[in-house]
């Protein structure tokens, strides 16, 4: 496996590198503190995963982010900084698969890149899943509401699918995290969240109704859908 670490903090770079090498000792790390170093990185290293910093001393991570996806779909982590939560959405939005807020726990950092790994391997093929007027196609993350069509980002559409498979009963944040990282980790419920957040909205541009995903304080969501 290889991963490319661009950020331009080296204590972060050699933490980050150390916890990669306690899980995987064969990863191949290459690393890049400036964003024209890092997008060069992409295309020559060809890494598995790319782990972005946002704020870059050259250009910034979302140029990075913007530029990477013209000719790769590597998936890629973004590193923010807590309390940024409209850079991660936005990050999220340019097609960013993750994201991390620092200061994170080398558990939490090495359940996302677990879980992109694990999807990675997934085939890619065009499986559609039907139920009551939506319909989602897995690999594309195109969610359909009778012939209004919304794009997913993967995780939201890995968490659409959870829910409307499980459609009125609930779904609890553990079994989400499982989904998603293959994992709970600390904080996992507040990326959730930030997560359905986002799906809700999506959900209601297509349907104009936001009461399909329903919170159970304490507990997870359910998806209500009569049929
Ligand atoms: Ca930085």
């Amino acid at each position: 496996m290889r991963v490319l670490i661009i950020e331009d903090d080296e204590n972060i770079v050699e933490s980050l590198s150390l916890s990669l090498r306690m899980r995987w000792p064969d990863v191949d790390i290459s690393s890049a503190g400036m964003g024209e170093e890092g997008l060069q990185l992409v295309e020559t290293f060809s890494p598995d995963i790319v782990v972005l910093d946002l704020g870059l001393p050259d250009i910034n991570g979302f140029e990075v982010l913007r530029q990477v996806r013209m000719f790769s779909d590597v998936p890629i982590i973004i590193l923010s900084v807590l309390g940024d939560e409209d850079d991660i959405v936005r990050g999220l939005e340019m097609d960013a698969d993750d994201y991390i807020v620092k200061p994170f726990k080398k558990m939490e950092f090495l359940a996302r890149v677990k879980s992109l790994v694990r999807r990675k391997n997934i085939p890619v093929d065009l499986t559609v899943y039907e139920r009551g007027n939506f319909r989602v196609f897995l690999s594309l993350h195109h969610l359909y509401y009778n012939e209004n069509k919304v794009t997913l980002t993967k995780s939201e559409c890995l968490i659409f699918y959870k829910l409307i498979q499980n459609a009125n009963t609930v779904v609890t944040y553990s079994s989400i995290a499982r989904e998603l990282w293959g994992d709970e980790y600390p904080g996992s419920i507040e990326a959730i969240r930030v997560y359905v957040q986002r799906l809700r909205r999506k959900i209601e541009e297509i349907t104009g109704h936001s009461d399909f995903i329903e919170t159970k304080s304490n507990m997870g969501y359910t998806f209500n859908l009569q049929e």
